[in-house]
């Protein structure tokens, strides 16, 4: 399917691209990588006026890492360049990881990490892993610079706190602890789909094994990436043998209202997802304790 017409603007930074996007009102959109916005046009499921494409933006270009925020990952950057990056599979590979997971290299090549927090696609990794490192992305607007925490972000399917003629200008991932375990895993129907059901999980233990800390997202099974909380709790302060995991997933998805669809049925999701995140647990618990030992020898 055509396109249907629209205007385009090529932002030269990121004030000029807020200026258009403030000039033209909730008619213009941020064009990113266009994995998302163009094929929702093709289907005219959307129909901006003018596209504001930010991608050759001066200033942002890049990631770094710095002391407070973790690794800063700025607008234009792409799924691809950030995974294939060596420091930050160095330094952050639950994120090289995470991106690795997203689509199709092809798609990675164009898609944004800044434009699909924008999308805030529910079965979308990257949301996910920002919710579970506790990251935020960083806002501009015409009137305001402001951070959103990735629990305040998202508010529903393709739903963000985003007003109309602000940019995610970069976002924030923090590093997770030396001694941390983590894993990422998903179900999908076919390599490169959506998640049917997906978890990020990051452990931390001591030297006995006791858990000091546990973020647990859930991916493709509500509107929103979901913490599982109720998990955590169980996990917090216990000695990680295979018990305590079982339990822990067992409650992975208390309070949580699956949504079934016609790929997958709430109930599917809730089994498949429960023995997901066990695996994923006992995964990220073994990393966890691995860590300790090199910590300790
Ligand atoms: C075949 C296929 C398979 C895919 N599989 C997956 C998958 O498995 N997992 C996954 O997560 N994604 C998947 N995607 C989506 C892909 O990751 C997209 O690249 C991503 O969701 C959007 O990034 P983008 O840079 O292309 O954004 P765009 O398509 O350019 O924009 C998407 C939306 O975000 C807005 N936006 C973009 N950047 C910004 C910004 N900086 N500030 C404010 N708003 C912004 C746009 O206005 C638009 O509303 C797939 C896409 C395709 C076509």
């Amino acid at each position: 399917m055509k396109l249907p017409a629209f205007g385009y603007h090529r932002a030269e930074s990121l004030g000029d691209a807020v200026a258009v996007l403030t000039e033209h009102g909730p008619d213009a959109r941020v064009l990113g990588g266009g994995q998302s916005l163009l094929p929702v046009m093709a289907l005219r499921m959307s129909n901006p006026s003018v596209l504001v494409d930010i991608t050759t933006a001066k200033d942002l270009q890049g990631h770094a890492f710095r002391d407070t925020d973790g690794l800063v990952v700025s607008a234009a950057v792409t799924t691809r360049a950030l995974e294939t990056d060596a420091e930050t599979r160095r330094r952050h590979p639950l994120v090289v990881e995470s991106l690795a997971q997203v689509g199709h290299p092809e798609i990675r090549n164009r898609g944004t990490v800044c434009g699909s927090l924008a999308h805030a696609d529910p079965a979308a990794e990257l949301p996910a892993l920002l919710l579970a490192l506790g990251g935020s992305v960083r806002v501009a607007g015409a009137e305001r610079r402001r951070r959103i925490a990735a629990r305040d972000f998202f508010l529903g399917p393709y739903l963000t706190a985003l007003s109309d003629g602000e940019v995610v200008a970069g976002a924030e991932l923090p590093l997770v602890s030396a001694t941390a375990g983590w894993s990422i895993r998903e179900i999908t129907r076919r390599s490169g789909d959506f998640a049917l059901v997906g978890v990020i999980s990051v452990l931390d233990t001591d030297s006995a094994g006791r858990c000091t800390d546990a973020r647990i997202a859930l991916f493709g099974i509500a509107g929103t990436p979901r913490r599982a909380t109720a998990a955590e709790a169980i996990l917090t302060g216990e000695i990680l043998d295979d018990a305590v995991l079982a339990e822990a997933a067992a409650h992975a998805f208390d309070e949580i209202d699956v949504v079934g669809d016609i790929h997958g049925s709430v109930t599917y999701r809730r089994r498949a997802g429960t023995r997901l995140v066990a695996a994923s647990l006992a995964e990220a618990a073994a990393r966890s304790q691995s860590e300790v030992e090199s910590a300790r020898a």
